[in-house]
């Protein structure tokens, strides 16, 4: 008999991840399926990086790390904030984990009591609400569609602000639609919460460094809310290092102390060889980081052409990170060749999986009903082939 507990029973698989398992398991049957379902890009880790690890492992960083990670790492860290972002923080500031999807969790565990409102702009990455419910708080979603370009305007923050609202959720650039926040538009933003002392922002910058339209800008670089907003960031995109499992947060000394606290009792300190990499990737030479950048923005072009070539589908133009977020729902009330209806999102990135062989994930699961996501972080061959089989699957729907 299954006694989970109802913590367990609320919460909804990680789609991203689910749809990604269904294609490799139809891969595993023999069937050639192009995967534009998971958020990671296809290149190797860097060589320095690598080599960085390797020494580590002979130098036997092998024994526990200090919780929030080694001081090393840390410094590297607040250099790079202050280099790149031109933001100043302390190394006790910085807490390292287990991804950056450890470091948006431990800072909604600690910052959310039952009841707490989080506001989560639409679409949103598909963690974040389930991260809340976990904490017991109450997602609060602002809806930013298309003809806004994704974002939210300060007059729509300002209206989803209550006396118990705690908590901003920021991504930019953004999962799942690439959009990016301006300087003044975050200025727009920020405007609105130093009115308000009580909330605080969790910027997500994992994707700082896949950014089309120039220097990435945080939330945190206004003083009136700076000591406000926790920035969740790590080497997962920006120097392809996902399965490494290196994410951080720069924020208040007393949200670090909490987060170090949490981990300590549940996680300790992150891989120590990650940490070792993560310290040379930071440190040494950046021009990876711009060719990966550079492909990506090669790739982004080449989508957001084809993509506006099939007919019924209303795109987006990303500024950053690897995703296109279609509106699709043109295709909602249409049948397969095999007498299904698509209903929805979730059935079309099903049918597009099972019967056009290209896994996308549905736009339910980021709060977009009506989009689908399909991640370009795959080599332009397969995204031209992916591109025509989509076509001709939605072709013969009817
Ligand atoms: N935030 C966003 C917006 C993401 O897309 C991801 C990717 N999974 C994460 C956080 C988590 O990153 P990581 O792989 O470092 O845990
Ligand atoms: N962030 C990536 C994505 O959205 C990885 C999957 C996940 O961690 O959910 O696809």
């Amino acid at each position: 008999m299954n006694q989970v507990s109802d913590r367990l029973a609320a919460l909804s698989p990680s789609e991203t991840l689910a749809m990604s398992q269904k294609s490799q398991e139809l891969k595993a049957q023999g069937i050639d399926v192009i995967n534009l379902s998971l958020g990671e890009p296809d290149f190797n880790t860097p060589d320095h990086i690598k080599a960085a690890a390797q020494k580590a492992i002979d130098d036997n960083f092998s024994f526990y790390s200090p919780v929030p990670g080694y001081m090393p790492l840390r410094k590297a860290i607040v250099e790079k904030l202050k280099k790149e972002n031109g933001l100043d923080f302390e190394p006790t500031q910085i807490v390292c984990s287990n991804g950056a999807k450890q470091a948006v969790c431990n800072t909604v565990m600690c910052l959310i009591n039952k009841g707490d409102e989080v506001i989560i702009p639409a679409p949103y990455w598909v963690s974040y609400v389930e991260m809340v419910k976990l904490a017991e708080g109450t997602n609060v979603i602002i809806e930013a569609g298309l003809s806004q370009n994704f974002k939210i305007t300060p007059d729509q923050l300002e209206k989803a602000i209550t006396p118990k609202t705690k908590l901003l959720i920021l991504c930019s650039p953004s999962n799942p639609t690439g959009s990016v926040y301006s300087k003044s538009e975050l200025k727009g933003l920020a405007d609105v919460l130093a009115k308000h002392p009580n909330v605080y922002v969790l910027a997500d910058e994992i994707y700082e460094h896949i950014n089309y339209i120039g220097k990435h800008e945080s939330i945190a670089q206004f003083p009136e809310i700076k000591d406000r907003v926790i920035i969740v960031n790590g080497v997962s995109k920006g120097y392809a290092m996902t399965g490494w499992r290196l994410g951080w947060i720069a924020a208040p000394e007393w949200i670090a102390k909490a987060c170090n606290k949490l981990q300590g009792q549940y996680t300790s300190g992150c891989c120590s060889i990650a940490q070792k990499a993560a310290e040379a990737a930071y440190l040494g030479d950046q021009s990876c980081v711009e060719k990966m950048r550079q492909a990506f923005e090669r790739r982004r072009d080449l989508v957001v052409k084809m993509a506006s070539e099939i007919p019924g589908f209303k795109v987006n133009k990303p500024d950053g990170a690897f995703y296109v977020f279609p509106e699709c729902k043109s295709y909602y009330g249409k049948k397969t060749p095999k007498g299904d209806t698509i209903k929805n999102a979730a059935d079309l990135a099903m049918y597009l999986l099972v019967d056009g062989h290209v896994a996308c994930v549905g736009g339910a699961a980021f709060g977009a009903p009506e989009c689908i996501r399909m991640s370009y972080a795959t080599s332009e061959e397969n995204l031209i082939e992916a591109f025509k089989r989509i076509k001709d699957a939605l072709a013969v729907l009817k």
